[in-house]
């Protein structure tokens, strides 16, 4: 039969970069393989889930191009499927009744040795209530073996498990149960998911046991495998809190899908042949879930970054284009990223000077949401001027003469890159200054900034009616 995958999140919050990475593996094993790769959403925990965050998880795959065969199917529509499990359990004697509170349970077991649940309710053999929890009856002895693809076998000595609870006094069916139920439903031939869930896995695979012996059409145990975790720069698991984990954050500050991508395959995973930048077609063809790593992969957004950086340089120029208009003319995109907007107006945007500018730019930006910060001035009538820069060539006369030389000259130049550039050069050299810092106070004046694209293809196309009006106004905002 063909490989059976799921991915399966609870819409609890952003898409995190560890969701990602799973349902990368999922998809790349299913791919690789002619297997099956469905979409379930674990929303069964009414409390933390929300309708924004499963939508949320839709756009993010949509956005990384992870496409499923299957679902999106809902965890919730299946609850039926799940207390029906957990009454089978019930009668065969695998789950039993408990009415302790967590009071009397931390009272009794508050100088045990052992800490957990001390098995009080075992054989009282009472009915289920309103005010009874189901709990799964753990062997006391021996161990349940988890197979799994990455870590080989690993081995759980049943006396490290309490009697945990199944079915809470409320009704509601707990994550054990009701995911190996769901995935006996689905055929799900493996679990792909994180390292986080393998103390669990012994859990379902008990009830799964249990549940097959419960039927005469027993299920066959999934095979594993569990993912290195993803850590931080201090070798710490990532922190929903502190490390910037959303998804969604990535897509609005201008990283690619497909670099992003390529990104979290190296998440605990490398290619055989080397080469870390990699088509998708290659990551399917070469992708196996036997040769990724154990230990934790680095989370390195500058690793990231720097490979976003490479894929934009590797872009045709129109492309490049195409894919910078979210954030230089959202008003033309089906979508733009929030809170970004660009500081121009429509009406000051120019899709024809933008093309000619992109160019200048592409090679110099890791991310997109770079792209309007070093463009702006093309657009704008009047730069926002860095203060501080102002404030170095309000004290510096080499530049303050420069800037009125340039005012004089550049009134009547033959206007080309080349020209200006001989022009400028030469005004610097006449005041002993290397081309650099001749350009300083020239570009500071017509972008606001220090650094920015080439200037001298930059002040072409700005023009020359701009150009010296921005001349002028430096000399005024230097002069006060
Ligand atoms: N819904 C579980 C979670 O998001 C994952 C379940 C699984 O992959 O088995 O943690």
């Amino acid at each position: 039969m063909a490989p059976r995958v799921r991915f399966a999140p609870s819409p609890t919050g952003y898409f995190h970069v560890g969701s990602a990475r799973t349902s990368l593996f999922n998809w790349l094993f299913a791919r690789q393989s002619g297997g099956v790769f469905i979409l379930r959403i674990e929303d069964t925990d009414v409390e933390r889930n929300r309708d924004e965050w499963r939508e949320g998880i839709i756009t993010a795959l949509a956005w990384l191009g992870l496409d499923y065969d299957e679902g999106p199917y809902r965890q919730s529509e299946m609850i039926g499927d799940h207390r029906a499990a957990a009454d089978a359990l019930f009668r065969a004697g695998y789950l039993y009744a408990c009415d302790c509170t967590r009071e009397a349970i931390d009272e009794r077991t508050a100088t045990r040795a052992t800490p957990g649940y001390d098995g009080y309710c075992r054989d009282r053999g009472l009915a289920r209530s309103a005010t009874t929890a189901l709990r799964f009856r753990v062997p006391d002895e021996g161990v349940t073996v988890v197979h799994d693809l990455i870590r080989g076998d690993v081995t759980f000595p049943h006396e490290s498990y309490e009697d945990f609870v199944v079915v809470k006094s409320n009704g509601v069916v707990l994550y054990p149960l009701a995911n190996a139920v769901d995935d006996r439903t689905m055929a799900i031939t493996h679990v792909i998911r994180g390292e986080d869930l393998l103390p669990t896995t012994p859990k379902q695979v008990m009830l799964w046991e249990a549940l097959n012996r419960c039927t005469d059409e027993p299920v066959a145990l999934p095979l594993y495998a569990h993912l290195p975790m993803l850590v931080n720069e201090q070798r710490k698991k990532l922190s929903k809190r502190k490390d910037p984990v959303a998804v969604e954050s990535y897509r609005d500050q201008g990283y690619l899908p497909e670099a992003f991508v390529n990104y979290l395959a190296l998440l605990g995973w490398s290619p055989r042949e080397g080469e870390e930048i990699i088509s998708r077609a290659a990551m399917i063809e070469q992708f196996r879930l036997e040769d990724v790593a154990h230990s934790p992969a680095f989370f390195d957004v500058k690793k990231l970054t720097h490979m976003n950086g490479e894929y934009l340089r590797r872009l045709s120029a129109g492309e490049f284009v195409a894919r910078a208009t979210p954030w230089v003319a959202p008003w033309n995109s089906a979508w733009r990223p929030s809170d970004r907007s660009p500081l121009w107006r429509e009406d000051q945007f120019d899709a024809t000077l933008f093309a000619r500018v992109a160019p200048l730019v592409q090679e110099r930006v890791a991310t997109l949401g770079e792209v309007p910060g070093l463009v702006d001035f093309f657009f704008l009538d009047e730069v926002v001027v860095d203060e501080v820069a102002l404030a170095g060539v309000a004290g510096d006369a080499l530049a303050r003469d420069l800037l009125d030389a340039a005012r004089e000259r550049l009134a009547t130049l033959e206007w080309t890159a080349a020209a200006l550039h001989e022009a400028i050069a030469a005004l610097g050299e006449a005041r002993g200054l290397a081309l650099r810092r001749a350009q300083a106070p020239i570009r500071l004046a017509v972008t606001g900034r220090l650094i920015g694209p080439p200037l001298f293809e930059s002040l072409e196309i700005v023009g020359r009616e701009r150009v010296l009006a921005r001349l002028d106004r430096i000399q005024e905002l230097v002069a006060r």
